[in-house]
């Protein structure tokens, strides 16, 4: 039995499911998680001391590979000065400035410990400002577990929301609408259907929790503007693709300018961290200059804010991104030959350091339809066939991949030799 092995079943006496968020419990590929002891620059080392190149990066945040000596610098010494006050401090005031002078829509700023605090904030203030009561979600686009956004659509375009998890009430659940991504038309009549009852569209500008689908041209200012037309607030869901795929996220990215946006795993450095923001009419409805609630013991903790404000310094950097996104289009068009000379239908999506692998003979992913129509089980043997040979891919077939800064020639190259035999075996 492997260390893995015998802490997994170890977990599973105390812990649901032998794990403390669902994804990691392997369910979707089988098999046992790794557990994991320790990680540096682009590598993950497992209870059995193997070692991994390590394109899951805590789920986004590592953009700068685990154990930046900068990062661990300025954590260690907050933790000599105070873990955590509960007071205000100087340094959630540099935080939210350098946010706002990186991301222009954000006028002012409220930080937060995750990603589903952020979204779950963002909401209600969306519903505070505009005294509206619906959402608009798209299939596919995960913002955290909020009860709002735990929903998908009912039968039916114009029906009403129904719960995906038991614990939400349907009577919520009915407030939240579903629209297809990058298709601006199931979004239209969402809002015809419910003119002046919307007070906001919660979008991943890139979606990235059904693998990775980039925006389609037009689709973004498309939803602006539809926004625009009716009164309701435009949230960027950026908790994913915020200093991910560019210094400035996909609002600077594609160019469009939302009333809220929401942040998480980079700008904590790997530390627990969430954060929203936006038009400063809107931010300033919140307590305690506003009516709308929103509150948190940690939120801006001092450990956070060290770790995320030399992360973020760090990547004031346009080299670094750069060199981010060609080791990225080196990587899968190394995957793309291997699967190619393997006779293996394959695709792959990239936006900056993020991509997407699909077992696919389709020439373009622009749905949630085309990603459910890749193959799965296809992705489970290379998968595995990966993990054997040394690389650990994100468990599942639809979540994204990210690269490094620490993912050099020789990480690249690790992870193509095992490739050319992972395809083979995947056939
Ligand atoms: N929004 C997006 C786009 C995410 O990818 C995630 C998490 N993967 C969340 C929100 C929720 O963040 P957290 O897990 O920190 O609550």
């Amino acid at each position: 039995m492997s260390r893995s092995e015998e802490l997994f079943a170890r977990a599973q006496q105390t812990i649901p499911g032998g794990v403390n968020s669902p994804v990691r419990a392997f369910r979707a590929v089988g098999g046992t998680p790794r557990f994991i002891a320790a990680a540096d620059g682009a590598w993950i080392t497992d209870a059995d001391g193997r070692r991994y190149v390590d394109y899951v990066g805590s789920w986004g945040p590592m953009i700068l590979g685990h154990q930046h000596p900068q990062v661990l610098a300025e954590i260690r010494r907050q933790l000599e000065t105070g873990i955590s006050y509960g007071a205000p401090t100087e340094a959630e005031i540099e935080m939210a400035e350098l946010l706002s002078r990186r991301l222009p829509s954000l006028e002012m700023v409220r930080m937060c410990n995750s990603g589903t605090e952020a979204t779950m904030s963002a909401l209600r203030l969306a519903r505070g400002a505009t005294g509206r009561d619906y959402i608009l979600k798209f299939e596919g686009c995960y913002h955290g577990h909020g009860d709002a956004l735990l929903v998908k659509a009912g039968s039916g375009l114009l029906t009403f929301g129904v719960p995906t998890s038991p614990g939400v009430p349907a009577d919520l659940a009915k407030y939240t609408l579903t629209a297809q991504y990058n298709d601006l038309g199931s979004v239209e009549a969402l809002f015809q259907a419910h003119a002046g009852q919307i007070a906001g569209v919660i979008v991943e500008p890139v979606a990235g929790n059904m693998n990775c689908v980039p925006p389609a041209p037009g689709f973004l200012q498309g939803l602006r503007d539809l926004c625009d037309r009716d009164g309701a607030l435009l949230i960027f869901d950026e908790v994913m693709t915020g200093f991910r795929v560019g210094p400035t996220g996909a609002a600077g990215l594609y160019g469009v300018r939302p009333d809220l946006l929401t942040l998480g795993k980079i700008i904590g450095g790997g530390l627990p961290v969430g954060a929203f923001g936006g038009r400063r009419d809107v931010m300033q409805k919140l307590a305690p200059v506003g009516p709308v609630y929103q509150a948190g013991t940690l939120s801006g903790n001092p450990l956070a804010m060290a770790a995320g404000l030399a992360t973020l310094r760090l990547l004031d950097d346009a080299a670094l991104y750069a060199r981010l996104e060609a080791a990225t289009a080196k990587l899968l068009a190394g995957l793309k030959q291997a699967a190619d000379a393997a006779g293996i239908p394959f695709l792959t999506t990239q936006v900056g350091s993020m991509f997407g692998l699909y077992f696919t003979a389709a020439t373009d992913i622009r749905t949630f339809k085309d990603v459910m129509a890749s193959d799965a089980e296809r992705f489970k043997r290379f998968f595995h066939a990966m993990l054997d040979r040394g690389v650990y891919l994100a468990p599942s077939a639809y979540e994204a991949g990210f690269v490094s800064s620490m993912h050099g020639e020789a990480e690249i190259e690790a992870t193509l030799l095992a490739a050319r035999e992972a395809f083979a075996l995947a056939r």
